[in-house]
This record gives structure tokens, sequence and C-alpha cells, in this order.
């Protein structure tokens, strides 16, 4: 008895850990591709404490706190409206971004290229927590009409799904930037 509970703890824990690789691995919407594994909803990151339990593939808790707090009421409001509001990507590792920055390369061919789609770890937002990728579409669409009610407003014109707080809340998003490579 005492094997077979040991032996399904460590599958359980393996398959977890299995898991949170998988997860980790599986890139935001830096490519354009919002992908369900990477999704949680903020309303179930809402219903926990900040800062407990919030390690996933968005990594919430190493985002800016103020950030988090306005994408939670942005959630809310967009849940009134019928939208389900999800963060598929928050905070990166240097090495994750540097990895999408990789993928980036071989799929464009040219750093001029890549870098209009993923920013390279020196200058991603999302490595110094300051940047969210939301999804699903129309969630992204959603927040690209109301986020500067919360402050959030969309960085780069090909990036519907990238927000930053760049303004304060009801003030005024600055103009987009057409992409990722170009200067802030
Ligand atoms: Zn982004």
């Amino acid at each position: 008895m005492y094997e077979i509970g040991t032996r399904l703890l460590i599958g359980v824990m393996l398959a977890s850990l299995g898991l949170a690789v998988f997860a980790c691995d599986v890139p935001g919407g830096g490519d354009g591709i919002l992908r369900p594994a990477a999704q949680r909803t903020v309303a179930e990151v809402a219903a926990r404490e900040l800062g407990e339990g919030l390690h996933d593939s968005a990594a919430l808790d190493r985002l800016d706190p103020d950030l988090v707090a306005a994408v939670l009421a942005a959630a809310e409001d967009a849940a009134a409206d019928g939208l389900d509001l999800r963060v598929t990507s928050g905070w990166r590792s240097r090495a994750h971004q540097e990895r999408l920055f990789e993928e980036a390369l071989a799929t464009y061919g040219s750093a001029e290229e890549a870098r209009r789609w993923v920013a390279s770890p020196d200058s991603s937002a999302h490595v110094t927590g300051d940047a969210v990728d939301i999804g699903p579409t129309d969630g992204a669409l959603w927040l690209g009409e109301h986020g500067s009610a919360y402050g959030l407003c969309q960085t780069f014109a090909n990036e519907i799904w990238h927000f930053e707080l760049l303004t304060t809340p009801g003030g005024v998003c600055p103009e987009m930037l057409a992409d990722g490579s170009a200067e802030r």
C-alpha cells in the first residue's frame, strides 16, 4: 500500500513537472499565435491572493503589480460585456525571450525582420515585467478599445495582443509604434 501510494505520488509529481515545463516553453502571443495551453483566465487569477500560487506560464507574480491590477480591473469589466480576457504571456525570463527571438530569427531569416515581431531580451518589456499579451482576439480587440480607461495601451500597431501601462487611467495612449523594432 505504502509503495503504491509512493509511486502514485511520484507519478503525480512528474506529471505536474512535465506540465510546468511544457507550459513554460509555450510562447505567448509573440509569434501571433494564441495558444490555449498558455492561457489562464484573469478571473481565475483574481480569485487567488496576489503573490501566491500565480507562477504559471504567464508568471503574473513577476509582473509590475500595477499592471496586474489594471488587467484584473479590465477583465472584470470585459466579463460584464461577455468577454473572457486572458493573459497569454506575462513575465518572461531572459532565456525564454532569447529562445523566442532565436525562433523568430529562424522563421524570418534576418535579425531586422525578426525584431519587428519578437523583441530581443534587452528590449522586451516582458523581461522587465511591464507587458502582457492578451487573448483571445476578441478580448485583445476589446482591450484595444477600452484599455486607456485602465492605463493600458496597445504598444505596437502590428501586435493587437501586446499591452503595457503607458498612460494614467482615463488618460490618452501614446501613438502606437509601428512594430517592435521602432525606437521608443
Ligand atoms: Zn507581448
